[in-house]
């Protein structure tokens, strides 16, 4: 039988934040199980996806990644269009890379769907020894604004696939 054919839901998912904070990297852990340590930074718009089963269904998650456009934020609204879900990721260990979040949830509640589900990812957990951003801090932050949280290791795969899914979980229960 094939795949695409039994395919339920395809849900488009964007994740944004700036630059080097693993975005790249957190799309290939889920995508393709890959973690790639001389990665280029992405040039040109593009997506992987993974289908997964979500209470029974075939789910093919689109996860649509920045191209380098995020230093200028030139981040179009044809990135965000049909968009159902969002992760905002920053980089535990640069601070700035944090502060920067509710410029990046300004940015979807401009150009996304009002029912967009967001969750914020603060990555690269496994560099506890130079942490910039408390956990607690991360979490009244999402808290005030309605967000999922998760941190995440795109290099040892921690709470990667468990942040997928609950964004996908979340969504399938609102389509
Ligand atoms: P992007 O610009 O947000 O897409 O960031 P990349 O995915 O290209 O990653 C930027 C840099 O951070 C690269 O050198 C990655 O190897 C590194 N990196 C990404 N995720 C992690 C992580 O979870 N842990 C560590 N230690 N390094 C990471
Ligand atoms: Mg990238």
């Amino acid at each position: 039988v094939n795949v695409a054919e039994r395919i339920d839901y395809v849900f488009k998912v964007v994740v944004i934040g700036d630059s080097a904070v693993g975005k790249t990297q957190i799309l290939s852990r889920f995508a393709k199980n890959e973690f790639c340590f001389d990665s280029k930074s992405t040039i040109g718009v593009e997506f992987q996806t993974r289908t997964v089963t979500i209470s029974g269904k075939l789910i093919k998650a689109q996860i649509w990644d920045t191209a380098g456009q995020e230093r200028y934020r030139a981040v179009t609204s044809a990135y965000y269009r049909g968009a159902l879900g969002a992760m905002v990721v920053y980089d535990i260990t640069k601070r700035q890379s944090f502060d920067h979040v509710a410029r990046w949830i300004e940015e979807l509640r401009a150009h996304a769907d009002t029912s967009i589900v967001i969750m914020l990812i603060g990555n690269k957990a496994d560099l506890l020894d130079r942490r910039a951003v408390r956990t607690e801090d991360a979490v009244e932050f999402a808290e005030d604004q309605g967000l999922f949280f998760s941190e995440t290791s795109a290099l040892t795969g921690e709470n990667v696939e468990t942040a997928f899914f609950k964004i996908l979980q979340q969504i399938h229960s609102v389509v």
